[in-house]
């Protein structure tokens, strides 16, 4: 795929989604496309389609543009899904992917399986932003498509302190702060800002956390109820499995939430020895090497118990035998 636009000549139609929980980079690839095909098409109807947003991503430009609701009944010439490794993460988007004409699959999850009619997945990518960002001709960037672009690079890399940071999203960055953004302003607010609750919880977290694994595993988990207690949703969870990874002496990182009675969400940050996609992968979710996750039924006592005997054989170098 040489260009975005000459993939997008003849849809009228075009709609674009990223994945379930959206987070920095599903919200920047999202908005930087949506801003970037309407920028250059002249009569083509261009919607996108996210779930909630947390609001620390307030200060993107056509963020008040994006469809909540997915209650237009349209059937898209193009259907692109930015960011999404797996179509069980399109949520409810998937009316509109499975009616489009064509579909296109834009991601950078060593786990994808090509589900769409184009695929373009570059694993070594740092972000999905970093590859929309070769796919868009330079002098058609703007300022704000620039921005969110931007966005999604420093969510997926840490601001760029993890591993998938390459000289190539260092050169990115570098043109897209010649756009004239505010970086300073879009690191703060988009990663580091957090509100009083988002601070309490992260702590309400730190203090339950527990080591496993001769001290080389940690993990914490939140409930509903402690959700419902601190008036917070699932959005407000950001950065707590960050601050967990940076533990000293820690190879890996767990943090499970409840989603619903029985059904827990498990994100999982590796330092060094352990592929935690490989993991996740099993379980039926995905993810990269060091960053991944998936969901399971059962008690908290049982996801724990399944997660850590596959961390343990990685640690050990040992198959797990069911
Ligand atoms: P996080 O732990 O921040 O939710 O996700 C880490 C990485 O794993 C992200 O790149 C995310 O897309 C991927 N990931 C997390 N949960 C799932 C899941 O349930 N299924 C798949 N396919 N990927 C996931
Ligand atoms: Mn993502
Ligand atoms: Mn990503």
């Amino acid at each position: 795929m040489d260009d975005i636009l000459l993939e997008l000549e003849h849809a009228k139609k075009i709609g674009i989604t990223g994945h379930i929980r959206p987070d920095g980079d599903c919200i920047g690839s999202c908005l930087s496309l949506y801003q970037y095909i309407k920028n250059n098409t002249n009569d083509s109807i261009v919607d996108v389609y996210l779930e909630y947003i947390p609001d620390n991503y307030n200060m993107l430009e056509g963020m008040n543009e994006i469809n909540h609701d997915y209650q237009k009944e349209e059937e898209y010439d193009v259907f692109i899904t930015l960011d999404c490794g797996s179509i069980d993460r399109i949520g409810k988007a998937d009316k509109y992917f499975t009616k489009a004409k064509k579909t296109i699959c834009i991601d950078h999850h060593i786990s994808n399986q090509a589900f769409a009619d184009v695929n373009h997945i570059v694993p070594d990518a740092s972000s999905t932003c970093e590859i929309l960002f070769g796919l868009m001709r330079e002098e058609k960037i703007n300022k704000s498509i620039a921005e969110a672009l931007y966005t999604g690079i420093i969510y997926d890399t840490g601001v760029f302190k993890h591993s998938n940071t390459t000289e190539k999203t260092m050169n990115i960055a570098g043109k897209l702060i010649c756009k004239g953004i505010n970086f300073s302003k879009i690191i703060d607010e988009s990663f580091y800002q957090k509100t009083y609750i988002q601070n309490q919880l992260l702590g309400r977290c730190l203090l339950e956390s527990f080591l496993v694994l001769d001290k080389r595993c940690i993990i914490t988990s939140v409930s509903r109820r402690d959700l419902e207690f601190y008036n917070a949703t699932t959005k407000d969870l950001d950065g707590i499995i960050d601050q967990l990874r940076v533990t000293k002496g820690i190879q890996v990182a767990v943090f499970i939430h409840e989603l619903d009675f029985r059904e827990y969400k498990v994100s999982m940050r590796s330092n060094e020895i352990v592929n935690v996609s490989k993991i996740a992968s099993f379980f039926g979710g995905g993810g990269h090497i060091k960053a991944a996750g998936f969901s399971m039924k059962g008690s908290l006592h049982d996801v724990i118990n399944n997660v850590t005997r596959h961390i343990e054989a990685q640690l050990n170098n040992l198959e797990v035998t069911n």
